[in-house]
């Protein structure tokens, strides 16, 4: 059969191409590409194996097949499991994985039973598979994710159906019955089916990867690489820049080391970047996972507190400050305390960006360091909303 043959080289060749693809992706995923490359190449030579080795005889070529078959499924449950961070499971499947095939082993080599060989053999490959699905299946948040994940269980089910199929439609210890069924236009429509569900399979991990990268150059675009904060671009993701009904009430607290031109000549750069550091935990530790918090650059920073009181932000922003004074600095050579002054604002009525609420904290903030630093100052007043009143000059 012309399409089976044509079809029988083209397989293992899209399946090589998509390993290669994700091992050389590897260098930007999470570790799971390398995994997902060595399955699909090794299921690719488990496909060209009968091909390759045509002089070997017929149990050895299927012996080796299955070989590469039980690696390539091993692999793809290894890399569901990396990816979504779960335990790998390394010695239970692993255990699974060699007492199965020493049964197909034994199957093709010892009994000779080719039909129990491919029921078992297809089977095992699929609780090998199922075990990393069910593993992960709750772990699966996002759209990718999802399909990550339910991709596997269709080679699961459609080996489930191949499998039930084969033992429906032959009858056992009769190799005419077998032959007749695998050469059958239906087998290779499964075959083809197998191949498809594989298809997608691979397409959907190039989906993540591609995802992964794009996720982490955007991610790496809006955070502060020194303190892993958000820079300025992130935060203005962060907080909807938009003014009307959906510019959000909150408050913005900038806070600023002291002296720190000081710090850095008196105890090197290196000494004022762990200074920074610390700066950041102490707005980490702080101010709640709701805020949006920033570095803007040098050692000034901005936090959007979404739907707090001025009052509550004020209170926040103090225990930052004492934080950071109380923090050790000795392990980095410096001797003293460090301190840090800041200014709070509430987002006001008549403001278009968050931005305008920062202008007010930093009027605030210069305030405080006009006052002798390490101290916390809050917009007492809340400036008119809308444009000041004409002045009339008679
Ligand atoms: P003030 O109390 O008025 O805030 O004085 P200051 O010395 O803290 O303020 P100034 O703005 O004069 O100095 C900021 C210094 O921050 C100058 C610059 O060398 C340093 N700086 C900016 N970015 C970094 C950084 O990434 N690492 C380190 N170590 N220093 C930085
Ligand atoms: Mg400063
Ligand atoms: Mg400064």
């Amino acid at each position: 059969m012309e399409q089976t043959d044509n079809f029988a080289y083209l397989l293992p060749f899209i399946f090589l191409v998509f390993g290669a693809i994700f091992l050389i992706a590897d260098r930007w995923s999470d570790g799971s590409a390398r995994y997902w490359g060595m399955g699909y190449i090794s299921a690719a030579i488990g496909f060209a194996f009968p091909i390759l080795a045509y002089a070997l005889p017929l149990p050895a070529q299927a012996v080796f097949s299955n070989a590469f078959f039980f690696v390539a499924f091993f692999l793809y449950g290894h890399a569901l499991l990396v990816r979504f961070r779960r335990p790998t499971l390394l010695l239970p499947r692993l255990a699974f994985a060699v007492a199965a095939f020493a049964l197909v082993c034994w199957l093709i080599v010892g009994m000779e039973d080719l039909r129990s060989q491919l029921a078992v053999g297809d089977t095992s490959l699929a609780i090998l598979l199922a075990i990393a699905v069910v593993a992960v299946w709750r772990f699966a948040k996002s759209p990718i994710d999802r399909l990550l994940v339910i991709m596997p269980s269709l080679v699961v089910l459609e080996t489930a159906v191949r499998v039930t199929v084969l033992l429906a439609s032959t009858s056992a210890g009769s190799f005419e019955s077998l032959d007749q069924f695998l050469s059958s236009e239906y087998a290779f429509l499964m075959q083809v089916a197998a191949s498809i569900v594989g298809f997608i399979m691979a397409l959907t991990v190039l989906g993540t990867v591609v995802a992964d990268v794009i996720t982490g150059h955007r991610r790496a675009a809006e955070h502060d690489p020194l303190t892993d904060l958000l820079n300025r671009r992130g935060f203005e993701q962060a907080v909807p820049k938009n003014g009307g009904a959906g510019f959000p009430a909150g408050a913005v607290i900038v806070g600023d080391i002291d002296h720190f031109k000081q710090v850095n000549d008196r105890f090197g750069h290196a000494a004022g970047d762990h200074v920074i550091l610390g700066f950041a935990d102490a707005l980490r530790s702080s101010l709640t996972s709701a805020s949006a918090i920033a570095r803007f650059g040098g050692e000034e920073f901005v936090a959007f507190l979404p739907a707090v009181s001025l009052a509550d932000a004020a209170q926040k922003a103090e225990r930052a400050r004492m934080a950071f004074e109380e923090m050790n600095w000795r392990e980095h050579g410096i001797d003293g305390s460090i301190t840090a002054s800041f200014g709070v604002a509430m987002t006001a009525p008549g403001d278009h960006f968050v931005r305008d609420a920062i202008v007010r904290a930093d009027a605030c903030l210069y305030i405080a360091k006009n006052s002798g630093r390490n101290q916390v100052t809050t917009e007492v007043s809340r400036p008119p909303e809308g444009p000041p009143p004409l002045r009339i000059v008679s």
